[in-house]
């Protein structure tokens, strides 16, 4: 059975264009999105597809043990498999969260750990697509014009296309914002040997730049505008769902920033509710850090108006972005299925995150922004105690290790640590030692 997919205009549905062409957006101007053939996959039964899914996941049988190609027919259909440029991803730890939950009165809390990855966050999922795509375009003749694959970046994006890249042999320019992502962040590239630009400007700078350096195609573009991506980024809602042996969870709460993920989500899972297996959509809670909360904003309005911003400082540096790109996307989703938007400030971001660390996690700030709106949820009862809910997280904690230094060393301006858990300076005697144990232990236990 072949499975057709191709572009289409994302706002209207309408349109077709290869996926072998190099367009990004419609002439209209507006996002483009993968369109697959439902009817022909539906020709499959939901039983059968969980079946086919399972029995691929993690095991051996390259590429299908990647969490992304195991769905390839859903993904990619067409892509000839030594095309692939893929590094296992997916199929990441769902935390039980058990003891996080029972602290804020939640019986039922997980979190999907996308940053446990080969690049420390789920960029991967959506990059393994794309880099496979251009490596496709370039290997089969069909596009001999590309010469290497470009993005703007707040961080993960650029890792992730520098190593995909990397594995592939092909050439990455990176564009970043110069100060403003994690001294973790800017090692990925440079290690990858990816042409890396730091630019005196922030992430929306960098973003309106590079499409121009690809206007003339000559350097594939990679940031989230392009739909591929979110072909990859779209199974982790799928996953989730077979994770709990394809039951729906009640909630997913997500980070945002340019809004790929949020509408990635939504996209993967009306898609397996087309296909009969799930018959609902859980709720999603769209997460930001009030120094960049457009849709925030726009969802408290009632939707009436998104006004973009000029993104402030947040730990959160990889959800910095006042003009999202992917915004009509998300909002359609979250209009369409009750979507809802929280927000949380810098103190609240870092003092859940932290919180959630003493539980068994190590959160990086996005996470926390999750955590902390989840905080809110339940605390204001929109969130009910029984509920299922899943947190996605969607970095490694190690990527943003200067932030947390911060807050347990009682350095980050504007935040107080609660939680804080400075490194204890002793004299090396027996006596200091075997007190600060004895504190410790009474406080741990308490
Ligand atoms: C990219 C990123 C996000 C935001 O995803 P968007 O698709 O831009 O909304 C959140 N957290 C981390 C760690 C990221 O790298």
């Amino acid at each position: 059975m072949r499975y057709d997919a191709w572009f289409r205009d994302a706002d209207t549905g309408t349109g077709r264009w290869e996926l072998d062409e190099i367009v990004y957006r419609s002439p209209g101007g507006g996002l483009l999105e993968v369109a697959h053939d439902l009817e022909a996959l539906k020709q499959r039964t939901d039983a059968g597809w969980m079946k086919l899914w399972e029995s691929r996941y993690k095991r051996t049988q390259w590429p299908f043990s990647s969490g992304v190609w195991g769905k390839k027919e859903l993904v990619l259909p067409n892509i000839p498999d030594e095309h692939i440029v893929s590094l296992d991803e997916g199929g990441t730890n769902l935390f039980w969260a058990e003891r996080f939950g029972r602290e804020l009165g939640l019986k039922d809390l997980w979190v999907k750990q996308c940053g446990v990855s080969h690049t420390g966050s789920f960029k991967d999922l959506g990059m393994t697509v794309l880099v496979s795509q251009v490596n496709h375009l370039i290997k089969s003749g069909k596009q001999p014009g590309i010469l290497g694959v470009a993005c703007a970046s707040t961080g993960d994006t650029s890792a992730a296309l520098a190593a995909y890249c990397a594995a592939a042999g092909l050439p990455a320019v990176v564009l970043l914002p110069r100060g403003k992502i994690s001294p973790a962040q800017l090692l990925q590239p440079l290690a990858n040997n990816a042409l890396t630009l730091a630019l005196d400007t922030d992430f929306d700078g960098c973003m309106r730049l590079v499409q121009e350096l690809t206007a003339d195609r000559k350097l594939y573009l990679a940031n989230s505008m392009n739909s591929l991506r979110v072909e990859g980024q779209k199974t982790v809602g799928i996953e989730v769902v077979q994770q709990f042996d394809w039951e729906v969870p009640d909630w997913i709460l997500i980070p945002g920033g340019n809004l790929g993920n949020v509408s990635a989500l939504y996209k993967g899972l009306e898609e397996i509710l087309a296909l009969g297996i799930i018959n609902r959509i859980p709720h999603i809670a769209c997460c930001q850090a009030q120094a960049a909360n457009p849709l925030y904003r726009a969802y408290k309005s009632g939707w009436k108006e998104f006004i973009p911003m000029v993104a402030q400082p947040t730990q959160a540096s990889a959800i910095r972005i006042g003009d999202p790109v992917s915004r009509s996307k998300a909002m359609r989703a979250l209009m369409k299925h009750g979507g809802i938007v929280e927000e949380a400030s810098e103190q609240e971001l870092a003092d859940a995150s932290a919180w959630a660390d003493r539980t068994g996690l190590f959160n990086c700030p996005h996470t926390g922004v999750a955590l902390a709106s989840l905080i809110k949820l339940v605390r204001s009862g929109t969130i009910k105690p029984h509920e299922r809910v899943v947190v996605i997280s969607t970095a490694h904690g190690l990527k943003f290790s200067e932030a947390k230094a911060a807050y347990h060393t009682g350095t980050l301006a504007g935040v107080i640590g609660t939680y804080a858990n400075p490194p204890l300076e002793l004299p090396a005697s027996t006596g200091a030692v075997y007190d600060a144990v004895m504190h410790h232990i009474e406080r741990t236990l308490r």
